[in-house]
């Protein structure tokens, strides 16, 4: 069997392993944090975008209108959210009106179906909440949303029981090509694969570069967000986006699938790839151009503010595919956005090329994903009995913002790709994501932790490193324990 390794545990990275995982192949993932999507995957706007955005002709145009086509069914599969809310690109001067003609054209362009062009007494009529001084709007039906840190744990979930083998806290710091496979020097020691693909999002700019002579440059760009809390009823239905800049699509405010409105992101260029602290500069220009869309907005329900980076290549499109000039080698590097979007058709047309050019034969079996159970607020009055009557741990109710119980705590960190943080549990689960952020959740989160982990307490972080919340306990500190 073949020895691949994937770098990198984000959407694409998870996405990937799982369709490798059809073959007869070792496949192991190595990433550098605490959990898969701890990247770009876990803070971006959460859209399935239709495709009418990406410059006809591109990588990005491609694999987006093929990849929005397969989200339902994907998230099906692996019991991921998606929702298909639709989308509306507003214009509000005369002068923005050919920027609305030209996406609609782009997207006849790429494929996309049922846009049209709409005027303000319809806009008002779809969305009242939006700006009466709006002038037109592109309308996309088919822009979808999901949630892209839980489409990420399903799909490395799904990869799991096929096979991967995924290694947490093995940063990659060097490839190198050795006869017929490569050397990579790993904070786990000292790897080899006859196979690698490099997904390491803001990290395979550097990794291309030790594999390949011809060079790239990615640029970090961050995208700051404001998160409003789901108690606000949803004033939009629709992802309600502005005129796109050449820094990208501007500030949307949209519904997230959980009930809550995002407002965001900005675009800046920065040097410090791994900096996503929140600026109230930044903050300031989203709720300026937010209410721009949505004038009656107050910043009373904001619960959070969180930023991501984008791998912003220079020249602009997604590089996906054989490293050139490196056999064995396969990478995805410039996977900004729409790289959720495109992230099912990504998977699917590298892996096909992997086990194509290296003759993996498909496995007899391919493992169906492992079903979870509806969440506990999702449930109606009859299933929570039940549940409860199944577990006595669901009648145990520890995160009350989100409503999420014990027996859902222990069941993350059961998965095949298990929580071990207590944002891993957040992320998983919603405990902590709700209006008090954690604050009443977080210590029996971490007790639990503990005990399924067997761990001690002050061994647990909030999101791997140093971050441990306990340094001892009272009797320790004091110096009446040993510590
Ligand atoms: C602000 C913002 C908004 C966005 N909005 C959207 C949107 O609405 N719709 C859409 O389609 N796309 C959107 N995107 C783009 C989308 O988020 C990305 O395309 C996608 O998440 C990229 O996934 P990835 O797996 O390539 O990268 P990541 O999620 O960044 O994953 C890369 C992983 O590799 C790991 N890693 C890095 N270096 C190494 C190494 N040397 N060794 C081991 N591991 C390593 C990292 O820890 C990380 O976990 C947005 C992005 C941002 C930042």
């Amino acid at each position: 069997m073949k020895k691949i390794i994937v770098i990198g545990g984000g959407v694409i990275g998870c996405a990937v392993a799982r369709e490798l995982s059809r073959y007869e192949a070792e496949i192991i993932l190595l990433e550098g944090g605490v959990d898969v999507a701890e990247g770009a995957s876990k803070a971006n706007s959460a859209i399935v975008h239709a495709g009418f955005d990406a410059k006809p002709g591109t990588m990005k145009a491609k694999l987006n209108v093929e990849g929005v086509k397969m989200y339902p069914r994907l998230c099906a599969e692996v019991g991921a959210p998606y929702g298909q809310p639709g989308a509306m690109v507003l214009a509000f001067t005369p002068e923005e009106r050919p920027t609305i003609e030209k996406l609609y054209e782009q997207g006849i362009q790429n494929g996309v179906e049922q846009l049209r062009i709409i005027e303000r007494d319809e806009i008002l009529a779809l969305e009242p909440n939006t700006n009466p001084d709006v002038e037109c709007a592109l309308l996309a039906p088919t822009s979808g949303l999901t949630c892209p840190y839980e489409l990420t744990y399903a799909l490395a979930d799904h990869a799991a029981v096929n096979g991967v083998n995924f290694v947490m806290n093995a940063r990659v710091n060097g490839i190198r090509k050795d006869g017929e496979g490569f050397v990579l020097a790993t904070e786990k020691g000292e790897m080899h694969a006859e196979l690698v693909v490099n997904c390491a999002g803001m990290g395979s700019g550097e990794l291309h570069n030790q594999l390949s002579s011809r060079k790239v440059r990615l640029i970090p760009r961050k995208g700051e967000y404001y998160l409003l809390d789901h108690e606000l009823p949803l004033l939009f239905t629709r992802t309600m986006f502005q005129c796109p800049s050449k820094m990208g699509k501007g500030v949307l405010v949209s519904p997230t699938l959980h009930g809550n409105t995002i407002l965001g992101p900005t675009a800046e260029d920065i040097d410090d790839a791994t900096d996503v602290s929140t600026t109230r500069e930044a903050l300031a220009l989203v709720n300026e151009r937010s209410r721009m869309t949505w004038p009656g907005l107050t910043l009373r329900n904001v619960i959070t503010t969180f930023a991501g980076i984008r791998a912003h290549e220079e020249n602009g499109d997604f590089i996906i595919g054989a490293v050139e000039g490196c056999p064995g080698a396969y990478e995805t590097v410039g996977v900004e956005s729409p790289g959720l979007s495109s992230a099912p058709a990504i998977a699917e047309m590298l892996a096909g090329q992997i086990a194509g050019e290296n003759a993996l034969p498909l496995k007899p079996e391919w493992k169906p994903a492992p079903v979870r159970k509806k969440p506990f607020y999702a449930m109606s009055l009859e299933e929570r009995v039940e549940a409860v009557k199944e577990d006595a741990n669901y009648g145990a109710l520890v995160c009350r913002c989100e409503q999420v119980t014990e027996a859902e705590i222990r069941a993350a960190i059961r998965r095949p790709v298990g929580a071990t943080t207590i944002d891993g549990v957040k992320r998983r689960t919603r405990a902590g994501m709700g209006r008090c952020q954690g604050g009443f959740c977080s210590p029996r989160v971490l007790e639990i932790l503990a005990e399924e982990l067997g761990i001690d307490p002050t061994q647990v972080t909030k999101g791997g490193g140093k971050s441990n919340l306990l340094v001892s306990t009272i009797a320790q500190a004091m110096g009446k324990e040993d510590a």
